[in-house]
């Protein structure tokens, strides 16, 4: 059967999360009248989850699971969605309904109205920590400011791609993966909805800052030698800095100031220098550190079930 729409949900210890997610996403999309399938990726879930997904499976044909060996994050889930889809378009939903289903709608009358990347704008969040917000907030500046791609702002994962998108996406196999400047990065028509990010219904995020803090950094050196050129940058100004320093110090010399001089001022030149080099060398590793894991070409997930077709 020729399926309309696949939806696609991540999913890692959303044990209280998953009957509702399943109850109003099938209202949402029996509503449209068009065949769809719901893709549970199950990322290593260790609180019962996978249980859960195999039961509704059984219950609901239109149910897909995949089960993963273990945890391999949030962005590879998504990946493995894109692989498995079966749909005119692909919808990446998170599992714990801070999307609301009730927006596919929108998002397939803006794909039917030959759009190819619908994505969703979070106009207002709810339920979650000023710390996050303004870390969120800064964070797509950021990207925004030096990445190659123009990602659009206060834009999550939560969108609604064609079929070609999804195809030209399945052949980025890049381990360290941003999907939502690769959605970005491969053009096409593209225009977004507005939403509010409701609060999680269920648990907690599996976002702590350490993991935030590395999909920002995999968001930046994906998409930008920005941190090399900073590097680069850094090591002309301190050169440009000594060359004009020894004619000033040459000429104090001469005229006899002791101003500058002694261990202090020597040990602050030697550490500032120490540490620009220092972490350059770590960016440099950063970089380095990627081209290795790319070079293993290891698969990017491990199944451990899957629907055989
Ligand atoms: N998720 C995942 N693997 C992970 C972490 C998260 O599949 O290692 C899923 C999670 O179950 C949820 C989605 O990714 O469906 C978004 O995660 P979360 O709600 O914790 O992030 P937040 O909304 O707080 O940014
Ligand atoms: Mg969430």
């Amino acid at each position: 059967m020729k399926i309309t729409y696949s939806i696609v949900a991540p999913i890692f210890n959303e044990r209280e999360n998953l009957p509702e997610l399943h109850r109003r996403v099938s209202e949402v999309m029996d509503s449209t009248n068009e065949p769809w399938e719901l893709i549970l990726v199950d990322d290593g879930s260790i609180d019962g989850s996978t249980e859960i997904i195999r039961e509704l499976a059984r219950e609901d044909k239109r149910i897909r699971p995949i089960i993963f060996a273990r945890n391999f994050g949030h962005q590879i889930a998504i990946t493995a969605g894109w692989d498995y889809a079966r749909g005119d378009a692909v919808v990446i939903i998170d599992a714990d309904l801070q999307d609301p289903p009730e927006l596919i709608l929108e998002m397939a009358k803006k794909w039917r109205e030959g759009n190819e990347v619908v994505f969703a704008v979070r106009a207002a969040r709810e339920g979650e920590s000023w710390f996050k917000l303004w870390t969120a907030s800064l964070f797509y500046r950021i990207i925004y400011r030096i990445t190659d791609v123009k990602i659009p702002l206060d834009t999550g994962d939560f969108r609604l791609m064609d079929r070609k998108v999804v195809n030209v996406l399945k052949q980025m196999r890049e381990r360290h993966r941003f999907p939502r400047g690769m959605s970005a990065w491969v053009g096409f028509k593209q225009v977004g909805v507005e939403y509010k990010r409701a609060a999680r219904v269920a648990g907690e995020t599996k976002y702590p800052f350490r993991k935030m803090f590395r999909l920002a950094i995999n968001a930046v050196t994906g998409f930008s030698y920005f941190p090399l050129q900073v590097a680069t940058f850094f090591g002309f100004a301190s050169a440009g800095i000594a060359i004009l320093a020894i004619p000033v110090v040459a000429y104090m010399r001469i005229t006899g100031s002791q101003a500058f001089f002694g261990q202090a001022s020597t040990l602050i030149a030697v550490l500032f220098l120490g540490g620009v080099q220092l972490i350059s060398l770590g960016i440099l590793g950063e970089y380095i550190g990627r081209l290795y894991d790319e070079a293993k070409g290891r698969p990017l997930y491990i199944v451990r079930e899957a629907p055989k077709d």
